[in-house]
């Protein structure tokens, strides 16, 4: 039986007895009881159906399941039993697939007092011989030789073009730009003409032109001739993964697809499998524990390992208020390579292994910048940029220097490692070396000298210490007069939010701390320069007891330790900076991060004013060509401005560039409405705003915000309102669930809205109707920060600040028409629109300044027109959308 019940009955009841739920943090969120906890539905199908993508609803696990989804919302508490009783049957099926494994983990899950335990235990037959233990069942990879360097080959614009007509398939119509884009892109793949320059080419390709099987036509044709491996380089998870499918146009089979498309990200990204086996064997306790045996069932059956918008549902850690999951993977670098146990096995050594031999490589900004600047030697030569228009961003974290206490602290613990009451096996360098240190006199006085420094950088409590003026050593002494500085002139102390000060006329006191700050770092530099150099030796002398695995660990620690020295070279040459003159080309700062008024980071940051420039020498200079592509690469602008973010403008080499409309009738289909009667700041009548046009478009809503602060207000005045007329709110920074999960609950749900700041703008692919409207509270100006301000200057002023508008309104407005027969509005709240952004928009659109009730008339309107209801349409399968 299903019975309504009041928030305070539902509260007891839960209390008193553990009742069968979907995703207990939003539950307990909603119903304003935090510590709710039950029968958890998916982490029942996380520990049944291990690497298993489901939607975390009432419908999407009822589909996942192969029941209806409930019809109505009162019936969603009914087929949450279905749903117990479909997955528990499982177990007793004879055919599931991921049965092995599953005695071992529920055994020990029983003795962590996990509530599914006992149910699931009395299901499951005892398998007759014991189950093999999970890390012996895990594939190992294979060593390969050295790899040859590629062949140089050329690829001719018709090839590509026949390459084009076979990916998209005989019966597909003929899309002119994509044809021309994929010919136009084919010389990029010739032997590169420039000494010093790559063949590049800056696409700017229209949603629906189809732009990346355009680029994969001929860079696939490239690879396959040449031996070599093409980068495809994304900002966005969303089109990582669309491009991984992609992948089976391109290779049909899907073991060749597994050899010849391969995913790469960070290694922070993989699960460490040393420290999953920490975790299970006791270094994980309470509900962490048993976080970590579920990860180590999906472990087992996982693609690659990858935690972070991989195969491990996105849902999984937050169910556990993210306890632990973090400390599965290898953030902090402390891999011991040929020295750990599980090596042959480790996904992150197999992802870059597969790397090495495939054709194609898909990755982000972020990884494909770090390796160049690495190394050259194992810098991409061939890269496809695409989401272009991200470029200087990401090369501006990339390129950035930061000495703060949470920086200086990782430095420490590398080096000296676990001190005090810290648990778990993370290792110091002493460790890691022990036998060459004691192979090797000279570098065994180098580690201990080492160590010896870094034990003057901050320790934990450093924060505490420096808030009571008691801070210990030189850098936590610079710390705290740069904390002094910047309360003493930063503005808007009192929002409890990051503060910050330029890097201008420090006094004296700060000056004096930096150079001693500076003589700790220079003391450090020295031994682990010595160590490095003496490693370097051992391995050219390979003594006896230097097996692959030693090597691989040396190696490893050479990689290293040259990354720590060039940190601690770029932070030298920023205290330096203190004190003596400015560098033009860098934008300097001091700041204080807080949240919520409470202090977590002091640091002096380094910024490049143009970060396009160590793009252009890093990653540009020394690749053989490139493409850059994006839908907004010029932002509204010429293609001056494309050359400029994207770094081609500090090339000496011809750079083509390339221009292709999107073939939708954006007039016909979609239109913009600035709203002229609320009053900006004015959260009451926002609030109202957005719930009245989320009501008129039933849903499907997306609702950008430029301050996290303002969503959160705006959230809870609108939330409850419309959960009464079953339209589900859901929104970032306030739902405890990842981004990534958000859109798909969005996606799946057409009357569903989202609310979302910046990541959402840029990353949400929802085609179909599920995305029929976006409202955005006001024009996204930039924050003025020190950063923003010194670029405004070097960038012409409110000429620099419309061109970033202009871009992220692009950006924006990109999310609503994704495919041919979406249709959609775009609503601004803000009648301080100015008008000479408004060339952002496509072509075509019709741009109206309209008074609230006008503009819900208009939503109302362009929805009625559609062919269908927006509910009966749905959300309908991805077809073609870049
Ligand atoms: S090789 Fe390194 S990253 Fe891989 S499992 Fe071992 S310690 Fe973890």
């Amino acid at each position: 039986m299903v019975r309504e019940a009041t928030r305070g009955e539902a509260i007891a009841r839960a209390a008193e007895t553990p009742h069968i739920v979907l995703n207990a943090p939003l539950v307990g969120q909603r119903l304003g009881y935090a510590e709710l906890s039950g029968l958890d539905l998916l982490e029942l199908f996380a520990f049944i159906h291990p690497a298993r993508f489901a939607v975390p609803t009432p419908a999407g696990l009822s589909r996942a399941v192969g029941l209806e989804p409930p019809a109505r919302e009162a019936d969603a508490a009914a087929v949450l039993r279905k749903i117990a009783a479909m997955l528990l049957d499982v177990l007793g099926d004879p055919t599931w697939a991921e049965r092995e494994g599953a005695w071992t983990a529920n055994a020990s899950l029983q003795r962590l007092g996990w509530g599914w335990a006992a149910l699931v235990g009395a299901r499951l037959e005892r398998p007759e011989r014991g189950e093999r233990m999970l890390f012996s069942r895990l594939p190992q990879w294979e060593e390969s030789g050295e790899q040859a360097p590629p062949l140089a080959t050329s690829v001719a614009p018709r090839d590509a073009e026949a390459k084009l007509a076979e990916l998209t398939g005989k019966d597909a119509e003929p899309r002119q730009g994509q044809k021309a884009m994929a010919a136009t892109a084919a010389p990029v793949f010739a032997p590169r003409q420039a000494r010093d320059g790559p063949n590049m080419l800056l696409a700017e390709a229209g949603t629906g032109i189809g732009k990346t099987l355009a680029y994969l036509a001929p860079a696939s044709i490239w690879a396959e001739r040449s031996g070599g491996t093409v980068w495809i380089s994304t900002f966005t998870k969303a089109l990582q993964r669309q491009l991984d499918s992609e992948g089976r146009r391109l290779f049909a089979d899907a073991n060749e697809r597994a050899k010849r498309l391969v995913v790469r990200k960070g290694r922070e990204n993989y699960l460490c499998l040393l420290n999953l086996e920490d975790a299970l064997q006791g270094g994980f306790a309470g509900r962490a524990a048993i976080l970590a045996q579920l990860v180590g069932r999906w472990a087992a059956y996982t693609k690659d390992g990858d935690m972070v918008g991989g195969d491990l549902p996105g849902w999984l850690p937050s169910l556990f208020r993210r306890a632990g999951s973090t400390a599965l993977s290898d953030r902090r670098g402390e891999c011991v390579y040929g020295g750990c146990p599980h090596y042959r096995r480790c996904f992150i050594e197999r992802a870059e292994r597969a790397g090495r031999e495939a054709d194609l490589v898909i990755a982000n900004h972020a990884l494909v910048m770090i390796n160049a600047a690495r190394s050259r030697e194992t810098a991409p030569q061939q890269i496809v940029f695409d989401e272009g228009h991200h470029l200087f961003d990401a090369a501006d974290s990339t390129f950035a220097v930061a000495l703060s206490g949470q920086e200086a602290i990782e430095m420490r613990r590398w080096i000296v490692g676990p001190e005090g009451r810290s648990r778990g096996r993370r290792r110091g360098l002493a460790a890691r070396l022990m036998d060459v240190a004691s192979y090797d006199e000279e570098g065994g006085r180098a580690l201990e000298q080492a160590i010896e420094a870094a034990r003057a950088l901050p320790s934990d409590g450093w924060i505490g210490r420096i808030a009571e003026g008691a801070p210990f050593g030189p850098v936590e002494a610079l710390l705290a007069e740069v904390r002094g500085t910047v309360y003493a002139r930063a503005k808007a102390q009192d929002a409890g939010y990051g503060l910050e000060t330029e890097l201008a006329d420090p006094d004296g006191a700060l000056v004096d701390c930096s150079a001693a700050a500076l003589e700790t770092l220079e003391a450090l530099h020295k031994p682990l320069s010595v160590l490095s150099r003496r490693l370097e030796a051992v391995l050219e002398d390979a003594p006896d007891w230097l097996d692959s695995q030693a090597r691989a660990r040396v190696e490893g620690a050479i990689n290293g330790l040259k990354w720590r020295r060039e940190t601690l070279s770029a932070w030298a040459a920023l205290l330096a900076r203190i004190g003596g003159a400015a560098d033009a080309d860098f934008v300097d700062w001091l700041s204080v991060d807080r949240v919520d008024g409470r202090e977590y980071d002091i640091a002096v940051n380094r910024r490049w004013l143009d970060p396009t420039r160590p793009l252009a020498e890093a990653v540009l200079k020394s690749a053989q060509g490139v493409v850059v592509t994006s839908a907004t690469l010029r932002g509204g602008d010429g293609w001056e401005t494309a050359d400029q973010r994207t770094g081609a403008a500090h090339l000496d080499s011809m750079v083509g560039h390339f221009e292709a409309e999107s073939p939708f009738d954006y007039g016909a289909c979609s239109e913009v409405l600035i709203v002229t009667d609320i009053r900006q700041g004015d959260i009451a009548s926002i609030a109202g705003g957005y719930a009245r046009l989320i009501e008129a478009a039933e849903g499907g809503t997306l609702g950008l915000f430029t301050a996290i602060a303002r969503l959160k207000a705006v959230h809870a005045r609108i939330a409850d309102r419309l959960a009464r007329a079953g339209l589900p709110l859901l929104a970032q920074h306030v739902d405890p669930i990842d981004a990534g999960t958000l859109v798909d609950i969005f996606r799946d749900d057409p009357r569903a809205s989202l609310l979302g700041t910046d990541a959402l703008r840029d990353g949400v692919d929802v085609p179909g109707e599920s995305l029929r409207l976006v409202v955005m509270e006001r024009v996204p100006w930039p924050r003025p920060t020190v950063l923003h301000a010194a670029r405004r200057m070097a960038g012409g002023g409110s000429a620099y600040d419309d061109r970033v508008v202009r871009a992220r309104l692009a950006q924006a407005f990109g999310r609503l028409i994704r495919r041919q027969g979406d249709r959609g509005v775009f609503v601004i709240l803000s009648a301080a629109m100015p008008s000479r952004l408004l060339r952002a928009f496509p072509s075509g659109v019709r741009v109206s300044r309209v008074p609230l009730d006008e503009a819900i008339r208009r939503v109302r309107e362009m929805l009625a027109s559609g062919e269908r209801s927006v509910v009966e349409r749905g959300s309908e399968a991805v077809a073609d959308f870049d």
